[in-house]
């Protein structure tokens, strides 16, 4: 099932070109304190049991009429892998302007990064270049969103953690800072176009994915190139952080990452999810001498 948030906040059903508004199925009402996830996430799997012959009676919205948002709306964190396929530590060591003199060898020796959950945006949004005299690079990812919460979770048991998936961008400025600091200006992290459900995805470690600018292909892969698997990524996660609903792990980009630039289009394809389609602005939020 393909569940998306659409036209500020709503949440709905995909099926084929059709858009179903279930947004009065979930319990909304304000809490202090708010619990820690996201909301919708965290009721999705028994919303989602429950919605059966719900969606008859249901007028939908055709989805080329809807303005697509991020599909988790607040995420307690958002986790990076840096260097989680072979050929983008090779393309990495290889660019003194990504390595910045260091050189990377396994995930586990750099361990994982936390992205500002500020930095979050969807399809309908711009991505906006931090620095006219920096570069800010494209990274496709598998993004995984967890449904429930994790802790010391094992390898075998990882996958039912998970609420779905969804295409990630980890956008990042390229310079010698930590990656907290460099992949979390606002605008830096998209999520779209939709959440798509476990039961369609059965083996997360399969799939195509790639990215396009403009008309030119600069990424493609397979996520059974990843070093460390979605299973593992999240086991490796949770022995550290405890995982809420709605937290999102991106986990990690195959080689061909690259500058983008104010205008281009941004086409980012994974598997049995779709295609995350999103524009650069055409101002940066920081001009030189700024
Ligand atoms: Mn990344």
């Amino acid at each position: 099932m393909r569940i998306s948030r659409f036209n500020y906040d709503r949440i709905g059903i995909v099926k084929d070109a059709d858009v179903y508004d279930i947004t009065d199925l979930f319990d909304l009402k304000l809490q202090w304190p708010v619990p820690t996830g996201d909301t919708v996430i965290a009721q999705l799997g028994q919303v989602l049991g429950r919605v059966g012959d719900a969606l008859r009676d249901r007028q939908p919205q055709p989805l080329s009429s809807v303005r697509l948002e991020s599909p988790v709306a607040n995420p307690g964190k958002i986790i990076g892998a840096p260097v989680n396929y072979h050929a983008h530590i090779d393309e990495a060591n290889n660019d003194p302007e990504i390595n910045k003199g260091k050189t990377f060898t396994t995930l586990e020796a750099y361990g994982l990064f936390l992205k500002a959950n500020s930095s979050l945006i969807g399809p309908s949004d711009e991505i906006q270049s931090a620095f006219a005299e920096r570069r800010t690079d494209h990274e496709v990812e598998l993004a995984v969103v967890i449904g429930r919460t994790a802790r010391h979770v094992t390898v075998e048991q990882a996958l039912d953690y998970v609420a779905g998936y969804t295409i990630g961008l980890d956008m990042s400025v390229r310079g010698a800072e930590v990656p907290s600091y460099r992949k979390s200006p606002d605008t830096y992290s998209v999520l779209g176009p939709w959440l798509v459900t476990p039961e369609d995805i059965p083996d997360p470690d399969s799939l195509n994915l790639s990215l396009h600018v403009n008309d030119e292909l600069r990424q493609e892969a397979n996520t059974r190139l990843l070093i460390l698997n979605v299973r593992r990524v999240i086991a490796y996660a949770s022995a550290l952080y405890t995982l809420h609903p709605g937290d999102v792990i991106m986990t990690g980009t195959p080689a061909g990452v690259g500058p983008v630039l104010p205008g281009d289009t941004l086409r980012a394809y994974v598997e049995k999810i779709g295609t995350l389609t999103v524009r650069i602005a055409d101002t940066f939020a920081h001009q030189t001498g700024a």
